[in-house]
């Protein structure tokens, strides 16, 4: 059986949801905690420079699995990556730097398939990255669920795709598990919460990994990257609304090491979009708090000297947002996925 999930089906996802939570909401109350991690868990990484569909990025290496991660927790399969080259012997620094000058040519937010109108009309609009496939069904994403999952953790799952199908223009197909490729498959992890960007096609082999960390504003998110999203705060005009402190890395680096170090930077560098043009949104779905929720000691160490990832401008810390999608949030992806 396919469920369909759009806004004419409110009555199939509040019976598949109760039908879900009949057996256990109130038994694994435990699986559904509000604050806990929300991405992959921060790690000493190893990166590769890969060209991704002609753009050049810093990923991290994969897990053993032909995923490699970006900014966090957004995932690119093997299977995009034209080339790439390991960088063990390089600096953060010579790697930023070896990525712009290889990504020379390329118009600062500037996309690679511009022949798609859809991906043109778009990306003019906002903070979306990799865009759509238009050879797919419009504004139809398909998904599969592990069928392992808790059923609270599927309840939350059908939540947060509830989420995104009752208040914009998305429409989502969820099918028996299967592992197809042209399904953005959503699988168990250990750790973390994390997904490919952008619908397959432009990133082929989806999947989305949640943990039992993973509550519903998390995979809410998480969804946010399936249909193109990169994170508000790693917006390029981010930096007229937030201040990282100029001390942060350095301090990690002498807490924690370089590598560490290395990889906060990474996760909170400037993301490539074509345009940067609808208003910034601190309360985001997309949006980091000020303190890094994906690895404790770190978290523990920066709330104990007072120093956060970054602040507002008003040196007000940016608080996570615990409920569902902003006017913004909507704005963007409608803009994306036109009625
Ligand atoms: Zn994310």
């Amino acid at each position: 059986m396919i469920f369909f999930i759009r806004k004419q089906t409110d009555k199939l996802v509040i019976v598949l949801l109760t039908f879900l939570c009949l057996n256990s909401c109130y038994t694994d109350k435990e699986l559904v905690i509000e604050d806990q991690n929300t991405d992959a868990p921060l790690q000493e990484e190893n990166y590769v420079i890969a060209n991704v569909k002609g753009i050049f990025y810093t990923l991290a290496k994969d897990e053993g699995d032909g995923y490699y991660s970006y900014n966090d927790d957004m995932l690119v399969h093997q299977d995009n990556i034209v080339s790439m080259e390991a960088t063990t012997d390089m600096s953060f620094e010579d790697i930023t730097k070896e990525i712009d000058s290889l990504n020379v040519g390329i118009k600062k937010f500037g996309g690679t398939n511009k022949a798609d109108t859809r991906y043109n009309s778009v990306i003019e609009q906002g903070a979306v990255l990799w865009g759509l496939d238009s050879a797919t069904k419009k504004n139809t994403v398909d998904f599969s669920i592990d069928p392992s999952f808790s059923n609270s953790q599927q309840a939350n799952i059908y939540t947060a795709l509830s989420n995104w199908a009752q208040n914009t223009n998305i429409s989502f197909r969820v099918f028996p598990y299967n592992q197809n490729t042209s399904l953005i498959n959503i699988v168990k992890a250990s750790t973390g919460c994390s997904c490919t960007v952008g619908y397959p096609g432009y990133n082929k082999l989806g999947t989305m990994k949640l943990s039992t960390t993973c509550d519903v504003q998390s995979i809410t998110h998480e969804i946010g990257h399936a249909v193109g999203l990169i994170h508000e705060h790693q917006r390029p005009k981010r930096d007229q609304y937030l201040t990282i402190p100029s001390n942060l890395y350095s301090k990690i680096k002498a807490q924690f090491g370089s590598s560490l170090a290395n990889t906060v930077k990474a996760n909170l560098a400037k993301d490539l979009v074509y345009s940067d043009q609808l208003p910034y949104d601190y309360t985001s779905v997309m949006h980091y708090g000020s303190w890094p929720r994906n690895h404790q000691p770190l978290r523990d160490y920066l709330m104990g000297i007072n120093l956060p990832l970054f602040t507002k401008k008003t040196g007000v810390e940016v608080t996570r947002p615990t409920y569902g999608l902003t006017f913004d949030d909507i704005k963007k992806v409608n803009l994306a996925y036109p009625d």
